[in-house]
């Protein structure tokens, strides 16, 4: 691996496709390369074998190479991999989506930054305003506007948390504390009527797992209301995931204007989709004013795979297998920890959990900033020696799918009491 790693290095910026594969986040000083993954497990290039919490960070949740999923895309590649033109399965996904997520109409993208990008762009175009809201912690893919972090004071505009982003992107952001309904009453007083739009993860996954308060989303619900704004529930990673559908109406109560969903849709291919009220989503082009466009968007096999894995997770039984692998990884490092009277909590929501190196679970960024990132980096060091692969990085979830059954569940659960054995020991 460290040749592979030496190699990538020359010819890929710090040898990674996306930065928080380079593993800095465990304090590791190279990355894994994987060779093949199945079911539950990875496999890395030296044969070495992994039961992975990553789970593509959240795109897999059949388990790795499903049977049906590699069926449905061969299938669909033998007749073509790309027309630029219209074809039927682009129907039947939207249509499963459609049913999914209640919601009126999508559009297919190749990933969620695509669809967070497309879904502020067509919300000011409806709003015919310019400034958004987004809270700290919560990830909306990489796009100027979104790579952005609270100003100094808490109602003044965003700056850029990325070099290359324009003061001028960043102004047009307001960036709130999550979980904070105070906060996003003060923003309503102060800009109500200059917001195109709020965004926010209905189950914060991208600052480890922070769930919000009923009265937070709430809030923002009514913020909207009050201001016309539109309310973008990014359900790239909570979509089918934290819930069967929409975390943002199943445990929340609450209607979204528009969705974006990811991951999981594409069955471990690039697809995701923003989607609404056709009121709003007829402003895309060709009905509207708002351009939006993608020559691989809703790539045939892409589509296939994302439809085949949706299909089996809305088995019947299924999906509450996956919540139960979930809920089990959680309760089993809970208890490990506190066998060796380690602090540490944890938390689930439907198939994605929260560990964290806290005697107290988070409920926004600087509460996840406040976690021990050292004993996270051995934690994790500990998992890998005994065969068990968590996200990189403390500011991630876990992820499982239904390969994650009980038999490995009870392996995570042994290597997670052995970790905390030796951490408690050194
Ligand atoms: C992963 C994620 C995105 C970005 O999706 P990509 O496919 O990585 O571009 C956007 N929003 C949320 C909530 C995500 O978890």
């Amino acid at each position: 691996m460290q040749k592979l790693f030496a190699r990538a290095s020359r010819l890929i910026p710090g040898g990674v496709n996306s930065p928080v594969r380079s593993f800095a986040g465990a304090g590791a000083a190279k990355p894994l390369f994987i060779r093949a993954a199945k079911g539950a497990t990875l496999t890395d290039t030296d044969g070495r074998q992994y039961i992975d919490l990553i789970h593509g960070w959240g795109a897999i949740a059949a388990g790795h190479s499903h049977p049906q999923v590699v069926a449905a895309l061969e299938k669909t590649a033998h007749n073509g991999l790309c027309f630029g033109l219209c074809s039927e399965i682009e129907i039947e996904h939207a249509s499963a989506l459609c049913d999914i997520a209640g919601v009126d109409m999508v559009r297919a993208t190749c990933s969620g930054s695509e669809a967070a990008m497309s879904a502020l762009r067509v919300a000011r175009g409806y709003t015919g305003r310019e400034l958004v809201a987004k809270f700290a912690g919560c990830y909306h893919g990489h796009a100027d506007g979104m790579l952005v972090a609270a100003g100094s004071g808490s109602l003044t505009f965003g700056r850029p948390s990325s070099a290359g982003v324009t003061a001028g992107a960043a102004r047009d952001t307001l960036v709130l504390p999550y979980n904070d309904p105070q906060a996003v009453r003060d923003a309503g007083a102060a800009f109500g009527e200059r917001l195109a739009a709020v965004i926010f993860e209905p189950i914060a996954g991208n600052m480890n797992l922070v769930k919000p308060s009923r009265a937070f989303v709430a809030e923002l619900r009514a913020l909207c209301d009050r201001h016309g704004a539109v309310l973008i529930a990014d359900e790239v990673m909570s979509g089918m995931r934290a819930s069967r559908g929409l975390a943002c109406r199943e445990v929340y109560g609450i209607e979204p204007d528009l969705i974006c969903m990811g991951k999981i849709i594409g069955g471990g291919l690039p697809a995701a989709a923003v989607g609404g009220r056709k009121e709003i989503m007829g402003k895309f082009a060709p009905l509207g004013p708002v351009y939006q466009a993608g020559t691989l968007a809703g790539s045939p096999p892409a589509l296939a795979a994302g439809l085949a894995q949706m299909r089996l997770l809305r088995e019947p039984g299924a999906w509450d297998r996956m919540a139960a692998a979930a809920r089990g990884v959680s309760a089993a490092f809970r208890s490990a920890a506190a066998e060796h009277s380690v602090p540490f909590c944890a938390a689930h929501a439907g198939g994605m959990a929260g560990l964290y190196c806290a005697s107290k679970v988070p409920e926004n960024l600087a509460q996840v900033h406040g976690c021990d990132t050292d004993m996270f980096r051995a934690l994790h060091a500990a998992l890998i020696e005994r065969g068990v692969l968590l996200p990189p990085s403390p500011f991630e979830a876990c992820f499982v799918g239904l390969a994650h059954d009980a038999q490995i569940v009870a392996k995570i659960s042994n290597a997670a009491r052995g970790a905390f054995a030796s951490l408690a020991g050194s």
